[in-house]
């Protein structure tokens, strides 16, 4: 019996539109309403208009821009890091990142605090302890997972994965976009170990 490869949320997966042009969006992507076929996004304003800001925020940030100014002019937006920038779609189509201040940075950390009601996730660069000592001052004193040296775009498409579920849930943030009640504590820790395990990561046991 032969089925398609599956390999896993944060994987790209070679498939063929309706058009038949071959992309390769993973299923993360298509979750989140940016894994369309760009040569079928085309030009139509849009179509592009959604595109971008569903990528945006799948990176992290939020479009500030009231409306579509087209592909080529810069778009305002704030990145996850909190930087106000300026975006040209059409580089974000070819691959690019979001924020000049942020590029070169490889989001290669992914962890999840806990303060004493609530839980926080998210992703960093690097060495993940500055980070982790601004939450701790914050009360998030509780390390549950601290994930580093992840390969490509897995910790962002892990975090767009954890969002989506605890959405699904009707789970809304308390704060922010990862700010959470600690009833959501073990949701997110099984998406994140189930991440994990597709990549043949261990789950350190804290
Ligand atoms: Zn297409
Ligand atoms: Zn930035």
């Amino acid at each position: 019996m032969m089925e398609p490869e599956w390999l896993g949320k944060a994987k790209p997966h070679r498939i063929i539109c309706r058009k038949g042009h071959p992309f390769s969006p993973t299923p993360n992507n298509i979750r989140t309403g940016s894994g369309r076929c760009l040569r079928c996004v085309g030009i139509d304003p849009v179509a592009c208009w959604e595109w971008f800001k569903a990528r945006v925020e799948e990176l992290g940030g939020l479009v500030v821009e009231s409306a579509w100014l087209g592909d080529g002019t810069a778009h305002q937006l704030i990145c996850r890091e909190g930087h106000q920038t300026k975006t040209i779609p059409s580089s974000v189509k070819q691959g690019q990142g979001i924020c000049r201040r942020c590029a070169g940075k490889t989001w290669d950390v992914f962890y999840v605090v806990e303060s004493a009601n609530h839980v926080k996730f998210g992703i960093t660069s690097g060495d993940p302890r500055p980070r982790l000592r601004t939450h701790a001052k914050d009360g998030f004193t509780v390390e549950l997972r601290v994930i580093r040296d992840l390969p490509g775009d897995f910790a962002p498409d892990l975090e767009a994965s954890v969002r989506l579920a605890l959405a699904d849930e009707g789970l809304k943030p308390v704060r922010g976009r990862e700010y959470f009640p600690s009833v959501a504590t073990p949701l997110i820790l099984s998406i994140v170990d189930q991440g994990l395990g597709e990549i043949g990561r261990q789950v350190a046991s804290l």
